[in-house]
C-alpha cells in the first residue's frame, strides 16, 4: 500500500516535472571547455535555472555553463577562449539578475557569475574604496561606514551589484547633488571581449572608461571600480509630505533640487499614490493613516514628496535650520507631514524592509514589467495629464510603486554612454509593477501605450532599464552617440561575445 502511494505520488510529481524539464533540455547546450583552460563551469540544473531567471521574471534565457571565476584572469582566460577559440559561444556578466528581459543572460553561452568576485579596500587616505565588480552596493555601504566613509550616490535598493549599476548608470535621490553612481567613479578596471585587461580612467583608455559607464555591459565586463567616498554621515531625517496639487508638488521638488550644498537637503524623491492601486500609509502614525488613505480616495491621485537630511549631531543648529525652513516654506497640504529619524544605514538600506515583507507574502518572485523613463522638465505636466490621469488612473488597477522626482543634468557627462533627455531638469518616472502570470501581458500593454502616448504628442521621453528587440529602437536611444557607441563595440568587442541579452548587435 505504501509503496503503490509512492508511485501514485511519483507518477503525479513525473506528469508535473516532466513538461518543464523537457522544454528546459531542449533549448539547454553544455558547453565543454578544454581541460587545458583550467576553468570549472558549472551546469547543474540549478545552476543553469538560476542563471536563466532575473528579477523581471518574465523570461527564461538558458546559458549553456556558469563561470564562478575565482579571479578576473579566469574571465580573462575565458574571453580569450571565446574569442580565438573555434566554438563561438557568448558571454555575459551577471551581478544579481536584478534585470528585467534577461539583459544578463545568454542563450547556450557562458554567464559569469560576478558575485563569487566580491571584495572591497578602502583607501588610506578613505577618499576612495576599490571595489570588485561582483560586490553589493549594500557590503560597501556596511563596510565603508564602520570607517566613517560611504559612496555619495546611491539607488534605492542595495542589493544589487557595482557592475550591474555601472553599467545602467545607479540612480536615486541623491543624483540632483552628486549625480548618478556612473558620475562618481574614478577608474575601472575592465576585462574587454578581447580576454585585455585595461585599465581606464578620464586619463587612461578614456574611451574605454567613458563607453562602460552606461554601456549594457557591451565593451567589457567591470572587474574593479574606484568609487569616490566621503564623509558618512550617522543618522537622517526621512521626511514624507503629500501632495493634492501636481503643480504645488513639482514646484517644490524642483526648488529643493536647485538649493547648494549647504542650506539644502541630501536626498530627493517623490511617488504617486492613486486610488486603482495599493495605498501605502505605514510611513505616517496609525492616528493619521485612516486620514492619508481618505485623502487618496477623495483626490485620486496623492503626490508625496520625499527627502531626507543626514546629520551627526542633533546639536547643531544647522540641520534645526535647514529642516525649519523646509517645513515652512513648502506647500504641503497642512498637517500631512511624518518624519522619521533614522540611523544612515537604515535609511539608504529602507528598501531590505520592503523585500523582506514581500518575500514573506510570496510576493518577491512575481512578473516584474517595470517601465522606467526620464520625462524632461517642460513635458511634465504633459506627461502628468495624458499618462498618469489619462492612462494609468484610467486602470481598473496598478500595483507596485510610482516614482516620480525630478534631477539635474550638469551632474551626467556626456561622454557617458547613458542617455538622459536633452534638458537642464528631467524627472525620473519609475512604473514599477507587480504582476502575475494573468495580467502581465495587459501590464505591458499599458507600458507599451504609455510610450506610444509619448511618441505621438511628442514628449522627448528616454528610457531607463529599457529592453529593445529593434536595432532602430537603439539607434534612435544613442541618437548622435550611435555612432561612437558602436565604433567601441567594434574595438572592444569585435564578436559581439558580451551582454547578448541586451539585444543590440
Ligand atoms: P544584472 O541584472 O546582473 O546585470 C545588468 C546588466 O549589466 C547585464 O547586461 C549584465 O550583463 C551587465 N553586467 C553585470 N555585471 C557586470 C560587470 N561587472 N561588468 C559589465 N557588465 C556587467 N536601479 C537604479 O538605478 N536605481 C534604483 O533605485 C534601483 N532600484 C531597484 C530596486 C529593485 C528592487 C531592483 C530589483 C532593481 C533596482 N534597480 C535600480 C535596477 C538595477 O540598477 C538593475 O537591476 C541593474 O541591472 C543592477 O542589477 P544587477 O547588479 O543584478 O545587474
Amino acid at each position: 500500500m505504501a509503496n503503490l502511494l509512492l508511485m501514485i505520488t511519483l507518477i503525479t510529481v513525473l506528469v508535473y516535472l516532466l513538461p518543464s524539464f523537457a522544454k528546459s533540455s531542449e533549448s539547454t547546450k553544455v558547453i565543454t571547455l578544454p581541460k587545458s583552460l583550467n576553468l570549472t563551469l558549472l551546469t547543474d540544473p540549478s545552476t543553469i535555472s538560476t542563471a536563466s531567471h532575473d528579477y523581471g521574471n518574465v523570461t527564461t534565457v538558458t546559458p549553456g555553463g556558469v563561470l564562478c571565476p575565482s579571479s578576473s584572469a579566469e574571465i580573462s582566460r575565458l574571453l580569450r577562449y571565446a574569442a580565438n577559440g573555434e566554438t563561438i559561444f557568448q558571454v555575459a556578466a551577471r551581478g544579481q539578475g536584478h534585470s528585467l528581459n534577461g539583459q544578463a543572460s545568454v542563450s547556450g553561452g557562458v554567464v559569469i557569475n560576478m558575485t563569487c568576485l566580491a571584495d572591497i579596500t578602502v583607501s588610506e587616505d578613505k577618499e576612495y574604496a576599490d571595489v570588485a565588480g561582483g560586490t553589493l552596493w549594500v557590503d560597501v555601504l556596511r563596510e565603508t561606514a564602520e570607517k566613517g566613509v560611504s559612496p555619495v550616490s546611491w539607488t534605492d535598493y542595495l542589493h544589487i551589484s557595482v557592475g550591474g549599476t555601472l553599467s545602467n548608470a545607479g540612480i536615486g535621490g541623491q543624483v540632483f547633488r552628486n549625480g548618478p553612481q556612473i558620475s562618481n567613479v574614478l577608474e575601472l578596471d575592465v576585462i574587454t571581449g578581447k580576454g585585455e585587461t585595461l585599465a581606464c580612467s578620464p586619463q587612461l583608455n578614456l574611451g574605454l572608461f567613458y563607453g562602460v559607464l552606461g554601456g549594457l555591459g557591451q565593451f567589457g565586463i567591470i572587474s574593479r571600480a574606484r568609487i569616490v567616498l566621503n564623509h558618512a554621515p550617522k543618522r537622517a531625517k526621512w521626511f514624507k509630505m503629500l501632495y493634492s496639487d501636481f503643480t504645488a508638488f513639482t514646484k517644490d521638488q524642483e526648488s529643493l533640487i536647485s538649493m547648494d550644498n549647504d542650506t539644502g537637503i541630501d536626498y530627493v524623491e517623490g511617488q504617486l499614490l492613486m486610488s486603482n492601486g495599493i495605498v501605502d500609509t505605514s510611513f505616517f502614525p496609525p492616528s493619521d493613516q485612516s486620514k492619508v488613505a481618505d485623502l487618496v480616495k477623495n483626490h485620486s491621485i496623492i503626490y508625496v514628496l520625499e527627502v531626507a537630511k543626514y546629520y551627526d549631531d542633533p546639536t547643531v543648529p544647522t540641520t534645526g535650520q535647514v529642516i525649519d525652513k523646509l517645513t515652512k516654506t513648502l506647500s504641503y497640504l497642512p498637517g500631512f507631514i511624518s518624519m522619521h529619524d533614522v540611523l544612515y544605514f537604515d535609511f539608504l538600506n529602507r528598501v531590505q524592509v520592503e523585500e523582506d515583507k514581500l518575500r514573506s507574502l510570496a510576493l518577491w518572485e512575481v512578473p516584474h514589467p517595470w517601465l522606467n523613463l526620464y520625462v524632461p522638465k517642460t513635458q511634465i505636466l504633459d506627461f502628468h495629464n495624458g499618462v498618469v490621469k489619462d492612462i494609468l488612473l484610467k486602470q481598473n488597477s496598478t500595483s507596485g510603486v510610482a516614482l516620480f522626482y525630478p534631477t539635474n543634468r550638469n551632474k551626467w557627462d556626456n561622454r557617458m554612454s547613458a542617455m538622459i533627455p536633452d534638458e537642464d531638469v528631467f524627472y525620473v518616472v519609475g512604473l514599477l509593477q507587480a504582476a502575475s502570470s494573468q495580467n502581465v501581458q495587459e501590464v505591458e500593454s499599458v507600458n507599451e501605450a504609455i510610450i506610444r502616448f509619448c511618441k505621438d504628442s511628442g514628449i522627448k521621453i528616454k528610457q531607463y532599464l529599457m529592453h529593445f528587440t529593434r536595432k532602430e529602437d537603439w539607434v534612435e536611444h544613442f541618437g548622435s552617440k550611435w555612432g561612437a557607441f558602436s565604433k567601441r563595440k567594434d574595438l572592444f568587442d569585435p564578436k559581439k561575445l558580451l551582454s547578448p541579452g541586451q539585444v543590440i548587435f
